[in-house]
């Protein structure tokens, strides 16, 4: 059995979760829930990151306590994980005593290799996005952060660095050496061209408190807490047993896909490598970058208000449409445009017509002709299955393992869709009339074998919807839960048809 271990960013807790938390998470569950029918043993790490003057000042704004804002902000994505069926094995908050005697050790352990000193620092600071700017990065935008334009202030102080710039050239031969480090490619380039046009400066790691008060303590000198970036990163450690359980983090370390928007790259393609680099730890084996979704041409964000509300979003539509939706619409490395109209295409066509109505009128068949009992009889799997079945054992596995999502739902689709015709193609209300029973049976017995075996390998994706397809056709749920499971079978069905799997809806 082989481990895998895989990650979210933690999502910062200022303002509410959003569908591209909901993006990230459904494509990591997805993956959990295909190495978990593999066979692998899955550790899968979410949670929520709280630290910051940004919290303390919606906090403070709002006349609540810091901590009842935080237990409230995390306890929302929790609640939302549950409503999107998030898989995740342990949910991590940066607020927890563990995490932060995790960071303070790390700071201590990089201060005795000297790769944390103290210095004078000079320069421009951004307290919305708790950044510092140099004089040449605050030219172009005339005294304004760079990143949210709004005015920076000046300021001179003394502070605590970690040695970015000793680890840049280690760095870009690991990249070098590792084509797969970063995917997709293209953010790969980003990373590598980055590192080999830019020397890095050295990375602030506190604040002092006069400034930022809510932050976990740096060890050694009560003046200062910890930037929430160098804080939040540790947490893939922290939350993987690193310092206080040897034995757990020995066996999920090194992390094997971390999954992250492409907005923080950064941090986690070159400040995280090399924060473990300073703590002789290996790298992670694959940082994952997804795109965006887009709402025209423009990024979802709050103050734009053109922010897709997921809740509303599954009340309207039902979950596993919502995720077959975002996983099949765009390959997950890339950015897509959100819209109504492609949305209810997808839920009519894909799973209403193709799927839904393959389910519905294959088990009605069943009980029309057979009250439900259905043999495999002894005849051959049809000819027409056959390619499909054989192609998708060869391509599904691969696939999913290198996230392309929308490839094996593109692939599993056409296996549906051969069915659908097989249906029209061979008339079984004609086999019924002339009375060929046997063929008949052996007909209905293929349908129903073809949709338990899409079944399994569409689990990952709509485990709702899954359950429901399994339950119909009268399998155990738990039973089908294994890759070898997508074998043809051979095995009777006695099935129960319910309620239409997904709905239609009007286009309007
Ligand atoms: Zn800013």
């Amino acid at each position: 059995m082989s481990k895998f271990y895989l990650t979210t960013p933690l999502y910062y807790v200022n303002a509410s979760p959003h569908i591209g938390h909901c993006y990230t998470n459904i494509g990591a569950d997805t993956l959990a829930r295909f190495k978990r029918l593999k066979g692998d043993e899955v550790f899968f790490l979410t949670g929520t990151d709280e630290y910051g003057e940004k919290i303390y000042k919606i906090a403070h704004q709002n006349k609540e306590s810091i901590k009842f804002f935080v237990d409230r902000a995390s306890e929302k994505f929790k609640n939302l994980w549950k409503i999107l069926n998030i898989s995740y094995d342990f949910f991590i908050r940066t607020t927890d005593e563990f995490h932060q005697q995790v960071v303070k050790k790390v700071v201590s352990i990089l201060f005795e290799k000297q790769d944390i000193y103290k210095a004078k620092y000079e320069g421009f600071y951004c307290i919305f996005c708790e950044a510092f700017w140099s004089k040449a990065q605050i030219k172009e935008t005339e005294g304004s952060c760079p990143d949210c334009k709004r005015k920076v202030e000046e300021i001179k102080e003394e502070n605590y660095f970690f040695k970015l710039s000793r680890y840049q050239d280690w760095l870009k031969r690991h990249l070098k050496n590792n084509p797969g480090f970063v995917k997709p490619k293209i953010r790969y380039n980003e990373v590598l061209g980055f590192l080999e046009n830019n020397t890095l400066n050295d990375l602030c790691i506190c604040r002092p408190k006069k400034r930022v008060s809510w932050g976990i303590d740096f060890p050694f000198d009560s003046d200062y807490v910890i930037y929430v970036w160098f804080d939040a990163l540790l947490n893939y450690i922290s939350g993987a047993g690193f310092f206080y359980c040897e034995e757990k983090f020995k066996k999920w370390w090194p992390a094997d896909i971390q999954f992250i928007g492409k907005d923080i790259l950064r941090q986690h393609a070159v400040i995280w490598p090399i924060m473990l680099r300073a703590l002789d730890l290996e790298p992670p084996r694959v940082i994952f970058a997804h795109g965006w979704w887009k709402v025209g041409e423009e990024k979802m964000s709050k103050s734009k208000g053109n922010i897709v509300d997921p809740y509303n979003l599954i009340k309207e539509f039902s979950l596993d449409t919502i995720r077959y939706f975002l996983l099949r619409e765009v390959p997950f490395g890339l950015d897509g445009n959100f819209s109504y109209s492609a949305l209810i295409n997808r839920a009519n066509s894909d799973l209403a017509n193709d799927l839904g109505n393959l389910l519905y009128r294959s088990l009605n068949m069943a009980e029309k002709y057979f009250l439900g009992k259905v043999n495999p009889l002894k005849k051959d799997i049809p000819e027409e299955f056959l390619p499909l079945i054989e192609e998708l054992k060869e391509s599904y596995v691969k696939n999913m393992d290198n996230v392309e999502f929308h490839t094996c739902l593109e692939r599993i689709w056409r296996f549906i869709n051969v069915m659908n015709k097989f249906v029209e193609e061979k008339k079984p209300w004609v086999m019924w009339r002339e009375k060929r029973i046997d063929e008949l049976e052996w007909f209905i017995y293929s349908l129903l074998e073809g949709i338990r075996i899409v079944g399994v390998y569409l689990y990952p994706f709509i485990p709702n919807a899954v359950n429901s397809i399994f339950t119909q056709l009268g399998v155990k749920v738990n039973e089908q839960l294994s890759i070898k499971k997508s074998e043809w079978q051979r095995e009777a069905f006695c099935v129960k048809k319910e309620k239409p799997l997904f709905p239609r809806f009007n286009v309007s």
